[in-house]
């Protein structure tokens, strides 16, 4: 498909709506991405011709909505390059595929065992570890990182060593747009025996990771951020650490055989898939994986970089006006602030005039301690957005600076 914006954005319905009497300028993507009428389409097929629960009916519509999931997560096999479709497991989004497998790293860290962490990460990246830190007494370590928003990757491989049990770490920070250097850290980690989870909440409505080729051992994401529905993401999990973790929940379709006396578990992927799933929204994950597909990966980059670029220079053409992590190595994301002014100020006011951004620490608190701020206001862009409603968050942010000071 040629990149046509305006055919592009008649998909999505919701841009055509106004806010405060104004076009919707929605800048909000690292939060949640918008949905295609594609996506939606799918969502409203399933309820109205095939709802049924999935693996456990004879009957017509139970077998055609599980093979709509399974097909699904073969959708998303392929489109993360994952070798077995059993390596694939649904979740409730990029939150719960770390609790799963922090949940499972509790049975196997000691207490002299170390784990590492990055100062990009999102606080789902961070206190599930912390509280697994807790519970086995292992240590968790930090790696800084440098003004510019990169990770200073000199210290992270002195942090490395035999004691190294698992580093997780972003693939894109939410708080900056950072894409991380993470086939060498995934390398250097592996050097030393240590596991490697990838948080990918960030990347993949941007890249198109190919697991097999990073050689990653867990790589998480969450369906809403690639213009799917809420509550569904994905697990990648490799196989040798699908059969050495436990299950993270006991419930229906994760067992094999159940008597009061014992309870075998069922194989990969169901022995991590305890109750019923979310069955509608793995099946709408697959169609948000064609869309995406279908406008192009690169297509995407091209456009999202020009929006970057354009957006970049023109923000700093603001006076007092600061970008936060302004490294070349980045995704379409502005975090900034204008010197004196609070940024839920500005998110506030430029809200009146139809502008949808992000304000605060964007759940990235040691991010915004570093730069010894409370928050910042966060432009973040999706293919969908056009060059002109760049111009129309500079206008705006023009308009809250002069009202403001
Ligand atoms: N990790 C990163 C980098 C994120 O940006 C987010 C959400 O913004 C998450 C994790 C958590 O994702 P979810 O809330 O979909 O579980």
């Amino acid at each position: 498909m040629a990149f046509d914006i305006q055919k592009i954005r008649n998909d999505f319905p919701i841009l055509k709506r106004q806010v405060n009497g104004y076009p919707l300028v929605y800048l909000d993507n690292a939060a949640t991405s918008q949905k295609p009428q594609a996506v939606i389409d799918c969502i409203v097929d399933y309820y109205s011709h095939y709802n049924a629960n999935i693996h456990r009916g004879v009957h017509t519509l139970s077998q055609e909505a599980t093979d709509a999931y399974e097909e699904a997560r073969k959708k998303i096999q392929k489109h993360f390059n994952i070798e077995n479709a059993y390596e694939v497991i649904f979740t409730a989004g990029t939150t719960h595929g770390i609790n799963l497998v922090a949940s499972g790293f509790s049975e196997i860290l000691r207490k002299a065992d170390e784990v590492i962490v990055s100062a990009l990460e999102h606080h789902s990246n961070i206190v599930p570890w912390q509280m697994l830190c807790e519970k086995t007494d292992a240590k968790l370590k930090v790696i800084p990182m440098n003004t510019d928003g990169t990770l200073d990757l000199s210290e992270y491989k002195k942090l490395l060593s035999e004691k190294t049990k698992l580093v997780f770490v972003n693939h894109i920070s939410n708080a900056l747009g950072t894409i991380n250097p993470i086939e060498e850290i995934i390398e250097k980690a592996h050097a030393v025996g240590a596991a490697v989870l990838v948080d990918g909440a960030q990347s993949c409505s941007h890249i198109k990771p190919d697991l097999q080729e990073l050689k990653v051992d867990f790589y998480v994401t969450s369906a809403h951020k690639m213009c799917g529905p809420t509550g569904v993401g994905m697990l990648y999990i490799k196989e040798e650490w699908g059969k050495k973790l436990p299950p993270y929940q006991g419930g229906g379709e994760m067992i094999k055989e159940v008597t009061f006396e014992r309870t075998t578990y069922a194989d990969l992927p169901h022995k991590f898939e305890a109750g019923t799933p979310n069955i509608c929204g793995g099946i709408a994950f697959g169609a948000a994986i064609d869309y995406l597909n279908e406008v192009g990966y690169e297509e995407i980059q091209q456009h999202e970089d020009e929006l970057l670029k354009y957006a970049t220079k023109k923000l700093k053409e603001i006076e007092l006006l600061t970008i936060y992590g302004d490294t070349p190595n980045k995704t379409s994301v502005i975090s900034f602030n204008i010197e004196g002014i609070h940024p839920y100020d500005i998110g506030t006011i430029i809200d009146k005039l139809g502008i949808a951004v992000r304000t605060g620490h964007h759940c990235a608190q040691p991010i915004m301690d570093f730069y010894k701020i409370p928050g910042t206001v966060r432009a973040s862009f999706a293919f969908y957005n056009t060059l002109e409603e760049v111009d129309a968050l500079v206008n705006a942010v023009k308009k809250a600076k002069l009202m403001l000071t």
